[in-house]
Formats: structure tokens, C-alpha cells, sequence
């Protein structure tokens, strides 16, 4: 007799990108033949860069001929491309073994895993608006405990508000807390932490023991170099911190598929010795994964070289003409906006105080625009609706023209 594991019925529905398609149907049925400007997806538009394309068909021709030919790689993943991220992070400053670094599919699949090196019983905080990821991981294992529709939130979880009082980066917990989600630049808020705000946080885990997971997968469109792009600029943080990135919004490989997580060998908890928690998320990678493609490895080698990084921080540039855009036209109306400085979304609070969704279907009626109600990441987001700088410049400066000219604000 199979049972299921029952956690899994704790999860809330998804109900955010389901709902938004819904009310854009039902706006198309109401009015046919309207143009609907998309300004709500996280998802990279910009064609792969030339230097990426050449590494890629290359590789494809290696293994159409048998004397070069590779089946399964490295255990961690390649050894050039992890050498190569060590490089990449020793240029700024960074200093970590190659084999700290692990290669994965992408950055959602470890942040849904990294959280199974630790104990079930262990109190989870999170940002809140934050990215599901890391909530979901945490419910299907039982750590977040019951889903409390009125509050929107878990009953088990410590929420970490990110509001405008605090520049939208939280401040330390109050109670003692385990493992800390740390997201930044952050989806959604667009919000960067300075190198003194993640060093009260690395204080915080060294002192209690606990674990920051950083999500830095936004951290190549950060152009302001006093910002850090790392956690391991903090001093201490090799101590508490496992770090999770990617080629994704990096160099477009939300399709090809490529990240890498670091976990250092000194990190520890409460329960572990030094190196331990290296060696378990080493065990976990080579169990449950069989590593990632190398035709993507090989596309990520050809990213960090000086030519490929080169081409990715203009493509960076391209989407962050679109901020520019979206932002400046924005705050024109008279809006308040935030983000989409050093990172692609633009985090705009609602006019009037009207909920997330009130002007998520004003924006829909009034200018045909789509976007993505702040809410659906977390009480916290609401009264603010967030804005992607991914898509194709002509499209999104026709969206916000369509804008700047309908949208009634009194
Ligand atoms: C897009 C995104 C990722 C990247 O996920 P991949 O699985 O690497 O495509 C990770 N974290 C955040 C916050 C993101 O927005």
C-alpha cells in the first residue's frame, strides 16, 4: 500500500500566473482583436550571443563524431567551467576552491534542493515578497507548516518583510532563526543589498548557527560596483553561506539551462563538522543528478570568456534600457517607483492605495498592458505590481506609450 507524502497537500494553490492568463482571456474575449503588451514575465527574449552560438554548435559537432565523443563528465560538473567560475569570482575579489563549485540545470531546481541538507524541524526565514521557490521547497517537507489563506501566509515560517520603510531589505530576524533566504538583486523588488546589509545578516547566522541561502541570480546586472555581487564579499560568509547563480538571466540560457551552486568547505551549523556539509551536497548532487548537459557546460565556458561576458553584459545593457525606459516613464505620471537600477524589474506601488490586482486590472483595461501583482510574492507585495525589463525593446516601448497616453489616474 503506497501512501503519499502528505505535506505535499500543504502547498497553497499556484494561483498567481493561472489567474493572470484567466483575467487576460476574459479581457480578450470582452474585447477581440485588442494587442496585449506582455511586461509581466521573468523570462530572458534576446537572442544567445554570437561568441555562446559558435561554443554550442561546436560542441554539437564533438559529439557527432566518436573519436570526440564524451558521454557522462565530471561528477561536479566540468572541471574548465568550474575553474572558470573560480576565476570569474577571483576577479572580484572572491577567493574559492574549484571544487566549491557545483554545475547544475539551473538555479530553481538547487534552491528547491540545497534545503534538504538540513533538519526538518529547522525554522526557515524568508523575504516576503520573495521568489515561491523557496517557500514551496520548505512546505513539501513540512517545515512551513499550514497555509493561513487570510494572512497568506505559513504558519511555520518567519517572513522577513521587505517594504518601503526598509528600503525593501529586511531587517534581522527577532526570534532565533535556521536557514535564511536572501535574494539580491531581488525578484521582485528589484532591490539590491549593500555589503553592510548582508553583513548584519552573516553576523546574525554566525552568531546563531544558522545557514543564508543567496540567490544571486540577478547579480551580472548589477552595474554599481560598490554593490556586492556575491556573498563571499562578506567577510564571514564562507562560514554560514551556500550561494546558488545561473546562466539564465546571465547569457539567456533560461531555455539551454545552466547554474552552479557554491558550498564552501568551512561552512557549518550547529550539528556539523568542517566540510561536512560540502561533502552531503556533494553525496546529494552525484545521487540524485546526473549532471548537466555538456552542451550546455560548453555553452557556459564560452559566457565567462572575456569575448562571451562581453556580449552578455550588452544584451545586460539592452534590458536595462528597457528599465531605464519603463521607470522614467513611470515616475513622469507621478508614480513611485523602485528597482531597475541594478536589476530587470521595475517595482511600482500602486496609485490611489489600490490592491495589487485593482491595478493589475486597471493597467489591463485602461492601457492593454500586462503585468504581475506584487501580491502574488507575498503579503508584503501588496500595493505594488512589478514590471519586467525582459522583452523586445520595440514592444515594450509600445507598451509604455500605451501607458503614458490611457492610463487615468485622479
Ligand atoms: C529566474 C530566477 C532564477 C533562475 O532559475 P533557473 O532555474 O536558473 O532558470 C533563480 N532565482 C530567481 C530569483 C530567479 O528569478
Amino acid at each position: 500500500m503506497a501512501t503519499i507524502q502528505t505535506d505535499y497537500r500543504a502547498l497553497a494553490a499556484g494561483y498567481l500566473f493561472p489567474e493572470i492568463s484567466r483575467r487576460a482571456a476574459t479581457f480578450l474575449q470582452e474585447h477581440p482583436n485588442t494587442h496585449l503588451y506582455r511586461l509581466g514575465i521573468g523570462n530572458t527574449t534576446e537572442a544567445l550571443s554570437p561568441t555562446i552560438v559558435e561554443a554550442l554548435h561546436h560542441k554539437v559537432d564533438l559529439l557527432s563524431d566518436r573519436d570526440t565523443y564524451t558521454g557522462y563528465g565530471d561528477e561536479q560538473g566540468d572541471t574548465a567551467l568550474r575553474v572558470a567560475l573560480q576565476q570569474f569570482y577571483h576577479k572580484r575579489g572572491v577567493t574559492l576552491e574549484a571544487d566549491e563549485f557545483f554545475i547544475s540545470d539551473g538555479a530553481k531546481s538547487d534552491a528547491a534542493h540545497v534545503q534538504s541538507l538540513f533538519g526538518t524541524s529547522d525554522v526557515v526565514a524568508v523575504q516576503d515578497p520573495a521568489y515561491p521557490v523557496y517557500v514551496d521547497s520548505n512546505v513539501v517537507v513540512g517545515r512551513a507548516g499550514t497555509y493561513e489563506k487570510k494572512e497568506g501566509k505559513y504558519n511555520k515560517l518567519v517572513y522577513l518583510p521587505a517594504t518601503e520603510e526598509n528600503d525593501f531589505f529586511p531587517e534581522l530576524p527577532k526570534e532565533k532563526v535556521d536557514i535564511i533566504y536572501l535574494c539580491s538583486p531581488n525578484n521582485p523588488t528589484g532591490a539590491v543589498a549593500t555589503h553592510e546589509q548582508l553583513q548584519q545578516f552573516v553576523d546574525y547566522a554566525k552568531r546563531h548557527k544558522a545557514v543564508i541561502i543567496f540567490d544571486a541570480a540577478y547579480s551580472e546586472f548589477i552595474s554599481d560596483d560598490t554593490l556586492p555581487r556575491s556573498i563571499y564579499e562578506i567577510e564571514g560568509a564562507k562560514e554560514c553561506a551556500i550561494e546558488i547563480n545561473s546562466f539564465s538571466k546571465f547569457a539567456g540560457f533560461t531555455g539551454v539551462r545552466l547554474g552552479w551552486s557554491i558550498v564552501p568547505k568551512h561552512l557549518v551549523v550547529e550539528n556539523s563538522e568542517v566540510g561536512e556539509i560540502h561533502t552531503m551536497w556533494f553525496r546529494h548532487q552525484v545521487t540524485f543528478f546526473n549532471g548537466a548537459s555538456n552542451i550546455s557546460q560548453a555553452g557556459g565556458l564560452a559566457a565567462l570568456t572575456d569575448q562571451g561576458l562581453q556580449e552578455s553584459h550588452e544584451i545586460i545593457a539592452y534590458y536595462m534600457e528597457n528599465a531605464t525606459m519603463i521607470k522614467e516613464a513611470l515616475e513622469s505620471l507621478g508614480l513611485t517607483v523602485y528597482g531597475g537600477t541594478n536589476a530587470p524589474y521595475v517595482w511600482v506601488k500602486t496609485p490611489n492605495n489600490l490592491t495589487s490586482w485593482e491595478f493589475f486590472d486597471q493597467l489591463l483595461h485602461q492601457c492593454h498592458v500586462l503585468v504581475t501583482p506584487g501580491s502574488g510574492f507575498g503579503s508584503s507585495g501588496e500595493h505594488y505590481i512589478r514590471i519586467s525589463a525582459f522583452g523586445h525593446k520595440e514592444q515594450v516601448a509600445l507598451a509604455v506609450q500605451s501607458i503614458t497616453e490611457n492610463l487615468q489616474l485622479n
